[in-house]
């Protein structure tokens, strides 16, 4: 997932020539803001890029091209399939619209990012590896079969699910009705929904926790093994070791590099990410507004 700087999609391009690649949907929102001028349709996109299913995302298009046509045509010049969440492939099993990731781990790093380079990598590696040593026993000592990600997710879809109704005749697909009428089919040998979240992030929606709870199954019992409590630990499972000290590192023969010589004014790096014109400033301003079609906020 990158903000589409040019480095970053030759270098995906040369080095991972096959890997599945995605636009940051935030970026994309402050390209949007930055060419029209236009602070006001920021929940309609966001609505749009984490729509699941194509009959939602249709009518999250013609609902932005109802308002401006000139919007809805500029959106469809990039590839649907790298920001638009009904479009990802649903093998990979992330459904993520953003790189929030990336802005969480640059956060982290962030009073190393003036260091030289050994100091920076010194400080990185003791880091990561005090990190690594704390998710895995927090995954040892963890007393549930699937991750704490995935617990909060279904028990926040259990209050959800609650609400509708099943109707189920034989055989694998179940007919989910909600409040407002919509119909929705889940196959519960696929393990796909109508909504599209099911088969995109490999955790049960609503609707197909209510089908267990109309079957008396575990919800638990049919998430992707991408959130089990073992996946979690081997993710964790590397030792990293600590580096011994300069003094101590073996001869070693080789060109002299010398460093890059630039123009540039000096300067201390800039420490503070440049932040989104549509961010919002308080880390916990959030909204509630459910979606019926998707599930999602
Ligand atoms: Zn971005
Ligand atoms: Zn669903």
């Amino acid at each position: 997932m990158s903000d589409r700087q040019k480095e970053c999609l030759s270098a995906f391009e040369n080095e991972w020539p096959y890997a599945n690649t995605r636009y940051c949907f935030r970026h994309i929102i402050a390209n949007f803001i930055a060419t029209f001028n236009n602070h006001k349709m920021n929940r309609k996109l966001w609505h749009l890029a984490r729509v699941a299913n194509r009959a939602g995302f249709n009518d999250a298009l013609a609902s932005i091209r109802a308002e401006s046509e000139k919007v809805a045509n500029w959106l469809m010049l990039e590839p649907v399939s790298k920001w638009e969440r009904h479009a990802f492939k649903p093998s990979i099993k992330f459904d993520h619209v953003s790189n929030n990731i990336s802005e969480y781990f640059y956060s982290w790093i962030k009073e190393d990012r003036d260091k030289p380079i050994l100091q920076l990598l010194e400080n990185l590696i003791r880091k990561i590896m005090v990190r690594f040593y704390e998710k895995w026993a927090e995954a040892e000592k963890l007393n549930d079969s699937i991750t704490p990600y995935a617990r909060v997710y279904l028990t926040t879809n259990e209050y959800e699910a609650r609400k509708l109704q099943v109707i189920h005749g034989r055989g694998q697909w179940y007919e989910i009705v909600d409040q407002v009428g919509l119909k929705i089919l889940v196959n519960v040998d696929d393990g796909t929904c109508d909504c599209g979240m099911w088969q995109m992030n490999g955790l049960p929606c609503m609707h197909a926790i209510v089908v267990f709870m109309y079957k008396r199954e575990f919800a638990h019992d049919h998430v992707h093994c991408y959130y089990f409590k073992q996946a979690w630990k081997v993710t964790y499972d590397v030792v990293i070791n600590p580096i011994p000290d300069e003094s101590r590192w073996p001869a070693f023969q080789s060109k002299i590099i010398e460093p890059h010589v630039t123009r540039t004014k000096v300067s201390n790096p800039k420490k503070k990410r440049r932040s989104a014109p549509d961010e919002p400033r308080a880390p916990n301003a959030t909204f509630s507004k459910r979606c019926s079609i998707c599930g999602e906020l």
